[in-house]
């Protein structure tokens, strides 16, 4: 057994017995785990507050290799994320990300950028002024690229050539092949049913979006319908190329407008 310290977000927390918690980490140094925090449900604990969901600690914990269940010690904020407790909206899409992160990541697997990509994401849905559905869009496309299944919006998955946008008003995303194709090479597909056309604008966000940072992602300025489109994009993206993401109920509030 080994003392251990690391990152962590709290994804889940159920009560155990009468004063401790069983809670799901997503921590930056062993991946996801499960672990007892004792005495959280104690009022004079002073981490009483500290697993809830979405919250970001620095925790310490008992390690033992080939345990399913870890004893966390101790532990602190490393940020308090206030909006989130005070806004619907942003609430929700931070549960559906750290719903997402419990889905898709196995038990201590280390990802330092899915863990980063994490804890920007939450930031930037509790900075005001930032746009919730751009966050989940960001969020969104960089796990699927992290993941292994990096969407493409630059060309044709047939011929190869480049989409040209001044050309094309729309273009037909077909989601199973994760890339766009052009208008000549329309005929050789046979359209599905998970299959949709992208406006020019929202492929040249989604084009943005690869390489911006999660903050600047989520004050970029753009329509409201434009960011219904891209967000909708997202949720059907991961959901095809992820069994684990079928049924994810939060996820609804994104397709609505
Ligand atoms: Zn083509």
């Amino acid at each position: 057994m080994s003392i251990e310290k690391t990152e962590a977000v709290v994804l889940r927390a159920i009560n155990y017995r009468d004063t401790s918690k069983i809670v799901t980490l997503y921590t930056k140094r062993y991946g996801k785990m499960s672990a007892i925090a004792k005495g959280t449900r104690n009022p004079k604990s002073k981490f009483g507050s500290l697993f809830q969901p979405l919250n970001y600690l620095q925790i310490v914990f008992y390690r033992r290799e080939n345990r399913d269940i870890q004893y966390v010690s101790s532990g602190e904020f490393l940020k308090y994320f206030k909006s989130l407790t005070t806004d619907v909206l942003r609430l929700s899409i931070a549960m559906s990300l750290v719903e997402i992160i419990n889905r898709v990541m196995h038990d201590e697997e280390e990802n330092e950028p899915v863990f980063n990509l994490l804890v920007g994401s939450l930031s930037a849905l509790d900075e005001p002024g930032t746009s919730p559905k751009n966050v989940f869009t960001y969020f969104g496309l960089h796990l699927a690229d992290e993941l292994g299944f990096r969407p493409n919006f630059e060309t044709c998955f047939v011929c190869k050539r480049q989409i040209n946008l001044e050309k094309e008003k729309k273009v037909y995303y077909v989601v199973q092949k994760g890339g766009p194709i052009c208008e000549a090479c329309f005929d050789r597909i046979v359209p599905t049913g998970s299959d949709f056309y992208l406006s020019a604008p929202a492929l040249l966000a989604l084009r943005s979006f690869v390489s911006l940072s999660a903050g600047a992602a989520a004050k970029a300025e753009i329509a409201m319908p434009v960011q219904n489109e891209l967000s909708n994009f997202v949720f059907v993206y991961l959901r095809r190329h992820s069994d684990t993401l079928q049924e994810i109920k939060s996820l609804a509030i994104l397709r609505s407008p």
